[in-house]
């Protein structure tokens, strides 16, 4: 059975209130139906976008539920108020917030919980690649997230490629999807999870990357801030992926 692609925008600390309804108002119409639209501004603006077919994603979640966390916002509040899916360990997350690989598969197993579909960001640093790590990191990254393959959406992040301009080959791309795959078809008892590529995508290289069989969809950082332009990419994505 052929997938659904999936395309998400990933604003991080961008956009304010008036810039993510005009988002959400310019790119409804033109989303195709074969194709799944997730936009995942800021915690404040969360509310605005109106329910439709661009789906919301939040950027992160708490471990758990309730409590006294001050400054958190659990999966059960993000699903109550109209979310559809989490970005859970994105590098940056990992980077600046110290999020780890037990802590992750911990905000995914809430999130899966509530019913929110958790997108698990993985990927090597450019020390690591030039290494030859690569494989290993995304062994060790997957490791504590296996058990939960069936709900899961996985993005294959190199930390090296986002926001940088720079993008690995066609071949490290297949070559990365392809081992995340055979990793996730261990433990994957339903229907195979969709594997992302993020990293620098841009209306100008997404049809090439999504036209590999191994790529599932796209999340998309900084070229997701102009509604055209991700407009663009729904477009490319369906022409790639024979829509
Ligand atoms: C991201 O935010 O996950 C990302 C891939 O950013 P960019 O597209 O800007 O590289």
């Amino acid at each position: 059975m052929t997938k659904t692609p999936l395309l998400v925008a990933n604003w991080k600390m961008h956009g304010n209130k008036l810039r993510v309804a005009q988002f959400a108002q310019q790119v409804s119409p033109h989303i195709p139906s074969q194709i799944e639209a997730v936009f995942c501004p800021p915690y404040p603006y969360l509310h605005i976008p109106p329910k439709g077919p661009l789906k919301l994603g939040a950027q992160d979640c708490a471990t758990t539920q309730e409590g006294a966390y001050t400054g958190e916002v659990s999966a059960s509040m993000l699903r109550d108020i109209g979310c559809e899916y989490v970005i859970l360990g994105h590098s940056e997350r990992r980077q600046h917030f110290e999020e780890h690989e037990s802590m992750i598969a911990t905000k995914a197993v809430a999130a899966l919980q509530v019913g929110l579909v958790p997108i698990i960001c993985i990927g090597e640093s450019e020390r690591e690649r030039e290494e030859g790590l690569t494989v290993k990191v995304l062994e060790r990254q997957l490791s504590t997230l296996l058990p939960l393959a069936d709900g899961l959406v996985i993005a294959y992040e190199p930390i090296w490629a986002i926001g940088t301009g720079k993008t690995p080959t066609l071949n490290q791309i297949e070559e990365a999807h392809g081992f995340i795959h055979a990793q996730l078809a261990k433990t994957a008892r339903d229907s195979a999870p969709h594997v992302l590529y993020g990293g620098s995508v841009k209306p100008t290289n997404i049809r090439e990357i999504l036209a590999l069989k191994a790529v599932d969809g796209a999340l998309i950082g900084g070229a997701s801030l102009e509604a055209d332009a991700f407009v663009t990419m729904l477009r490319a994505t369906a022409e790639a992926k024979g829509l």
